[in-house]
């Protein structure tokens, strides 16, 4: 049971993780996990029963925190966002330059003291007032660390030592600082999910009194859908009437339009860009290819890098230390050695402002979901922080054969019969393949021509090796040369690919079969060695004949043949083994019998992503493309981004400590430490921005 909550004008990563804590502590609260780029916080419940309680109360602590905050349920997102955010901007943008003015005319303007202290104080509570409030409220729930009180304590420290247009100023420029910072992570925030905006808001129901505007999430397995010339197909389904041109980059990231015409599968997301088509819907919109994408790149942000944990953590340190040298700084000098205590509360003042760690906790992780948003635009979709910090690590590449280096489309090229008529054996193979989804097994159907209904078959894979069926009386088997021996027949020799079958216990002869390599199988492998990856190998559940000649074709360093998909498990774990650590070993297959693979490889790559959901669980990173080229990529992305979040670490890390020892020795004024602050804070968000363009 979930329940998720949207966040929306939650701009400070701090307050969002002091949300996420305490909900998590909501009695019947199993689990909070929080999205701040989607702003969204998903709960795990105990109990379906309480979830309207719990709600309550955790939107409450959502007012609580950060009172601005608007909530809304799943579902209600879309409206209005941008008119939020923007009026809130205007106000607040008005309300600076109000506050600014006062400070001019406090500057300027030939004025007797009292009446220029007058103007600051003015100036400071128009732009500092909220700053207050909030500090004041995290006083009495004993958060003295918040970023709001250590800007009062440090502007009402400015106005006690008598430093009063400083202590404006400050607050000025602080507060435009956040500004703009919002500013920044909201644009960002929005040029990402555009990137991946693919939701289809309606669909134009076909119903016996005309077509009707619905929601997809109304539209039931089996309905006729229209999608009109331009518009967005909103389910999976199949065409029944018509023809297009289909704009599938969004789904794929391929440029080139696709045709589809009737009878072909459709998947949602794409665009028919000339042609209205009548489509019969062949999964519900929670299970449809455009849900499963969202919810996969929805969730990517709660699986956390190790440089995102880092700066948790060293965000919960740093203040305080901070905190602690600001009170030693400013009175220990004078008490010890009697110099002037206000000179040395103005240091310490600095201190103050540099201690909010803000410029690292936005800036990391707004990075890493660059990142991952501008790989999805490319139709790589990568699961996580985690993952994408893998792939920057990746030296050492290994591939499944069929269907991932090679087409996976077989062609029947010879059928030799023992015994029966060649048609008889297509036949017999076609009918013990009815279930198997392996390529082999629908090369053969497609050959034996349609109608395998499966009816009164019974029949099992045995992964890597083929299959078992009986039917009509008959127990037959086909698969490799393997499984003949394993049941006692001994087939002739025969080269290539080759599908033997056996009729209860007889051999009967053997269907030949080839595969293609695909087309940019070479390309990604030289790609592969330019991004870094040391080593390539090829794991495959075919003869070593083969595989030797595929190999060569891709110019694969490696390979290893006639494994069994538990055999390729254990050839992941050696290669592994052997990787100096730190490095990292990546599998990219199609999901056929290796999922477990998947699953095992420090980063498993499943192609052609939405065939199987075996394959997108198992998976680290799913390519929307049949593309083994997109790898390289994924990689090239995913160095950047982590070259990003390192210049981002040093540069604001070292920024602060320069300012901390400036204040210390009084040569930073505190307008210096408020740019050590947002400033920092705004630069390292603009450089985060360039993840997305990688
Ligand atoms: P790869 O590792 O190259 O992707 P698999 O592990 O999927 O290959 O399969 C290995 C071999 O097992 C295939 O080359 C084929 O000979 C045989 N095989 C597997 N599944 C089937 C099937 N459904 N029908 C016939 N042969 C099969
Ligand atoms: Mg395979």
């Amino acid at each position: 049971m979930e329940a998720v909550l949207i966040l929306n004008g939650l701009n400070c990563p701090d307050c969002a993780e002091k949300i996420r804590r305490r909900a998590q502590n909501v009695e019947g609260v199993k689990g909070a996990e929080m999205n701040f780029m989607s702003k969204e916080l998903r709960l795990t419940l105990e109990a379906e029963s309480s979830k309207e309680n719990i709600i309550e109360e955790v939107k409450k602590i959502i007012s609580d925190v950060e009172p601005d905050v608007k909530i809304l349920l799943d579902g209600e997102r879309e409206e209005s966002e941008d008119e939020f955010d923007n009026a809130s901007f205007k106000t607040e943008i008005i309300k600076l330059s109000l506050a600014f003015g006062l400070f001019l005319a406090g500057e300027l303007l030939p004025l007797p003291f009292w009446w220029k202290v007058s103007f600051f104080v003015a100036a400071y509570f128009l732009s500092g007032w909220e700053v207050l409030v909030r500090a004041a409220k995290n006083i009495l729930k004993g958060e003295v660390f918040d970023e709001n009180f250590l800007m009062g304590l440090a502007t009402v420290g400015a106005f006690a030592i008598k430093e009063f247009p400083e202590a404006a100023a400050v607050m000025i420029f602080y507060q435009a600082g956040e500004l703009f910072q919002d500013y920044a992570v909201n644009r960002s925030r929005k040029s990402i999910s555009k990137l991946m905006d693919i939701r289809p808001e309606s669909a134009n129901l076909k119903t016996s009194d005309g077509i009707k505007s619905v929601s997809p999430d109304k539209v039931a397995i089996g309905d006729i859908i229209i999608v009109k010339p331009g518009e967005k197909i909103p389910l999976d389904g199949v065409i029944e009437n018509g023809t297009a041109l289909l704009d599938t980059s969004a789904m794929t990231g391929e440029s080139v339009p696709r045709a589809a015409k009737k009878g072909d599968e459709v998947i949602s997301g794409c665009i028919s860009l000339d042609g209205a088509l009548e489509i019969k819907v062949s999964k519900p919109f929670g299970e449809s290819a455009v849900s499963k994408i969202l919810e996969m790149v929805q969730r990517a942000g709660e699986k956390k890098s190790r440089p995102e944990k880092f700066i948790t953590r060293f965000a919960r340190i740093y203040t305080p230390i901070v905190v602690v040298a600001a009170v030693l700084l400013a009175f220990i000098p004078p008490l010890a050695f009697g110099l002037e205590l206000r000179d040395w509360v103005y240091r310490a003042l600095s201190f103050l402002v540099v201690s909010c760690p803000c410029a690292l906790v936005i800036s990391i992780p707004l990075s890493f979901f660059g990142g991952i948003g501008g790989a999805s635009a490319k139709g790589i979709l990568v699961k996580g922080g985690i993952s994408l910090e893998a792939l920057s690590k990746c030296k050492a590449v290994a591939f499944d054969k069929t269907g991932t280096l090679t087409k996976g489309v077989f062609e029947v090229d010879g059928i030799y019969p023992e015994n029966i008529s060649k048609e008889e054996l297509l036949r017999f193979a076609a009918m013990a393949e009815s279930f198997s989804n392996h390529p082999i097994a629908l090369s053969i159907k497609k050959a034996a021509g349609d109608g395998f209904s499966g009816e009164g078959i019974l029949a099992r894979e045995i992964a890597g090796k083929g299959v078992e069926a009986s039917f009509d009386g008959y127990k037959v088997l086909a698969g490799n040369a393997a499984l003949m021996l394993e049941n006692g027949i001994t087939p002739p020799p025969a080269t290539g690919t080759s599908v033997h079958v056996a009729l209860n216990g007889k051999y009967a002869g053997y269907i030949s079969l080839s595969d293609s390599i695909r087309n940019d199988a070479k390309d990604a492998v030289k790609k592969l060695k330019s991004a870094g990856v040391e080593k390539v190998f090829m794991l495959t559940g075919d003869g070593a004949e083969n595989a030797e000649k595929i190999a060569g074709l891709a110019g694969i360093d490696k390979f290893y043949a006639n494994l069994l998909p538990h055999e390729k498990v254990e050839k992941v774990e050696e290669i592994m083994s052997n990787l100096t650590p730190g490095e990292k070993l990546a599998f990219a297959g199609d999901g056929i019998n290796d999922a477990p693979v998947l699953a095992r490889a420090d980063i498993g790559i499943a192609m052609g992503g939405l065939g199987s959901d075996a394959a997108i669980e198992a998976a680290d990173v799913v390519l929307m493309t049949d593309e083994p080229s997109k790898i390289a990529d994924g990689i090239r992305i995913s160095k950047k981004t982590i070259r990003i979040v390192k210049q981002n670490i040093v540069f604001a890390i070292s920024i602060k400590i320069l300012v901390l020892i400036l204040a210390a020795f009084g040569l930073a004024p505190m307008w210096l430490a408020v740019f050590a602050d947002v400033g920092v804070a705004f630069l390292a968000i603009l450089n985060a921005l360039r993840a997305i363009r990688a």
